[in-house]
């Protein structure tokens, strides 16, 4: 397989040189103290980033983001809860359905692809006897960014125990834990974090503490009072993804060398700005009404977006995202986030110009 393509999905996504370097070297023991302070480090980073209140605590679960979704589901909730899951696309389902299999009682509000949430179509749910809300605030699947702010108002109202997945929009779109009122921020090291998938972060608020560790889950490697003991000494209840930890490591001391969480968001909005303009002078639309930083969903006018997709693929070495079921054919992506610069940005605007003079576009 040819590793050396131009990288634009939402992750995997391509890391830079020194999170790359890191990933070469041998992988070391864990039960030391060296790396019990790495792993401190990365808690102290991570909740400086999500703008944490003070008390939270991170667990760095090694699982794909879905197992950390997962494992917020089971902890958080009980069949003596009623949760509001916002459903715009495949990431906001995938709520709907661990409410199912863990027999939470649950209510989807649904909303088109594409579509955002206003304040009038949540404030409908006002007053209805929730006790927790779900939602992804980048649905990734079409790229629409929901207000974590505007939920976080309508939560406090109700009492809702709140809780974000920002796996695509941490460090891409702004995010303030403390301000919005978020008892739960969940996010993965493919997405913005641009290191290799297998560790996923849960940031939980105080209250959210407070929650897992009162009560029992029966799980024993979802056990998040078990995560939360042992992490802290800096360490973790079974064997990690040690070396993605250490690069993980790298690279938010690199975010913090270079400005913090702030400026990297800064530098993910100017990518996806560029792209979009540059965008312009092709026959596409784009699909989002509220568009997160992250990622650009494109519906292509003139062509099917999967033979696009691999088009791009097979002839110009440049991977873009393409969507599965029924939007398959009329919807690709475009990500932001990653080691990607403006100059790349061209380098796909070329190649779809180059498409589009062969009468492929
Ligand atoms: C990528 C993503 C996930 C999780 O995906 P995994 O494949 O489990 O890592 C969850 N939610 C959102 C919003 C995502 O973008």
């Amino acid at each position: 397989m040819d590793t050396t393509l131009l990288n634009f999905t939402v992750g995997p996504v391509m890391s830079g040189d020194e999170v790359r370097a890191v990933g070469g070297e041998q992988v070391p023991y864990f039960r030391t103290a060296e790396f019990s302070a790495l792993m401190l480090e990365n808690e102290r980073l991570m909740l400086r980033f999500a703008k944490a209140p003070e008390g939270s605590r991170a667990a760095f679960m090694t699982n794909s983001s879905t197992g950390s979704m997962e494992a917020v589901v089971m902890n958080c909730f009980t069949a003596s809860d009623r949760v509001l899951v916002i459903d715009g696309g495949s990431f906001g389902h995938r709520f709907v359905e661990l409410c199912e299999i863990y027999e939470i009682p649950h209510t989807a509000l649904k909303l088109r692809r594409g579509q955002k949430l206003t304040q009038e179509q949540l404030y409908e749910y006002d007053g209805q006897g929730f006790t927790g809300l779900l939602v992804n605030i980048d649905e990734t699947s079409t790229g629409v960014l929901y207000d974590s702010e505007m939920i976080g108002a309508f939560c406090r109202k109700n009492r809702l125990f709140y809780v974000c997945d920002c796996v695509s929009s941490f460090l891409a779109d702004p995010f303030d834990m403390a301000r919005c009122g978020a008892d739960v921020m969940i996010t993965g090291s493919q997405k913005a974090l641009a290191c290799p998938p297998g560790i996923s972060v849960i940031v939980l608020a105080p209250r959210a503490v407070e929650r897992v560790t009162s009560r029992t889950v029966r799980s024993m490697y979802f056990n998040l009072a078990d995560v939360l003991k042992n992490m802290e000494r800096g360490q973790t209840p079974f064997t990690p993804a040690v070396g993605i930890l250490r690069q993980i490591n790298a690279r938010l001391k690199q975010i913090e060398a270079d400005g913090g969480a702030d400026a990297e968001v800064a530098r993910v909005a100017a990518q996806a700005e560029d792209f979009r303009t540059k965008l312009r002078e092709l026959p596409f639309t784009l699909v989002s009404e509220a568009p997160a930083n992250g990622v650009t969903s494109v519906h292509p006018l003139t062509a099917d977006a999967f033979e696009l997709f691999l088009t791009l693929k097979d002839e110009y070495g440049i991977w873009v995202c393409p969507n599965g079921g029924d939007l398959k054919s009329s919807i690709f992506r475009v990500g932001h986030i990653g080691h990607l610069s403006h100059a790349d940005n061209t380098t796909l605007i070329n190649a779809l110009k180059d498409m589009q003079r062969r009468g492929l576009l």
